[in-house]
């Protein structure tokens, strides 16, 4: 039988502004839950994203920072516990794609700026989460951290970019390690592996046609929605996976 939580979740959403982490903090929204959306640039998406969590029945804060900032992430995480209290969960979301290229003509500026944000950036969160989740003896009250890796860590996305594929990689090596570390404190750590999503991220790569083409491509023969891959993210923060921790679910139309 599914455990429910007592009481409203305080779930903190790194890049929830837009694409799968909006839809991840409007889904949060529609269970009641305080969602803290942050974002680096785009302030206005952040506050749109607010209203949708709010519409859904939520509570929703928008908190800038560069999740490359270690001042920035601590402030991020006191910002959240300052609206609502103590966390629950943590999604580590935010990251970015470079254009399509072979390594051979990566810069080694794209290199760092890749690793940075998806790596760097990633496991600064995960360390404040890891630090802030409080330990509970009760699976009911266990608390939950969900990294976003990507298909791509399986793939290795050769001729693309298999910059972002190893930073995902680490991505689920990270939710091997820190879920053995935090399991005796039921702190459970899972990943989400998207396969291709309809967002923005692909145009701001350059290739917005990627959706498509590679979508078509999957046994499922559609991209993905930011929705679908909400139900994932969702379902891992909330007490109906109690039972689950240091596992990857791929949501990727089989691909
Ligand atoms: P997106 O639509 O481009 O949104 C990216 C989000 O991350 C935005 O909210 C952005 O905020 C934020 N962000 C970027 N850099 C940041 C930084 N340094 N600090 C804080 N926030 C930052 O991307 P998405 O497609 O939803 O991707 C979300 C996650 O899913 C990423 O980790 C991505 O690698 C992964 N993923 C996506 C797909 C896909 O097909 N879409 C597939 C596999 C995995 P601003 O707008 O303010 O910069």
């Amino acid at each position: 039988m599914p455990l429910s939580r007592a009481s409203t979740m305080n779930i903190l959403i790194t890049g929830g502004s837009r694409g799968i982490g909006r839809a991840a903090a409007r889904l949060a929204g529609a269970r009641g839950w305080n969602v803290g959306v942050n974002y680096s640039n785009n302030a206005e998406a952040a506050e749109a994203a607010v209203r949708e969590v709010q519409q859904a029945g939520g509570q929703a804060v928008a908190i800038q920072g560069d999740v490359t900032q270690e001042t920035d992430v601590i402030h991020m995480f006191e910002q959240m516990e300052r609206s609502f209290g103590a966390l629950h969960g943590a999604v580590i979301n935010a990251g970015i794609v470079a254009p399509s290229s072979r390594l051979a003509d990566m810069s080694v500026e794209r290199l760092r700026r890749v690793l940075d944000t998806n790596v760097l950036g990633a496991y600064i969160c995960a360390r404040e989460a890891a630090r802030r989740l409080p330990a509970s003896s009760s699976s009911e009250r266990s608390t939950s951290i969900v990294i976003i890796s990507s298909a791509a860590a399986r793939l290795g996305s050769p001729n693309e970019y298999v910059d972002y594929a190893g930073s995902k990689g680490a991505m689920d090596t990270l939710t091997i390690g820190l879920s053995k570390e935090l399991g005796p404190a039921n702190v459970r750590v899972n990943a989400v592996r998207p396969g291709i999503i309809d967002t923005d991220i692909h145009a701001s790569a350059g290739d917005p046609g990627r959706l498509q083409r590679i979508g078509n491509q999957t046994p499922l023969g559609r991209a993905g929605s930011a929705g679908e891959t909400a139900e994932a993210i969702v379902w891992l923060l909330s007490p109906a996976s109690s039972y689950i921790t240091g596992t990857h679910i791929d949501v990727a139309g089989g691909r």
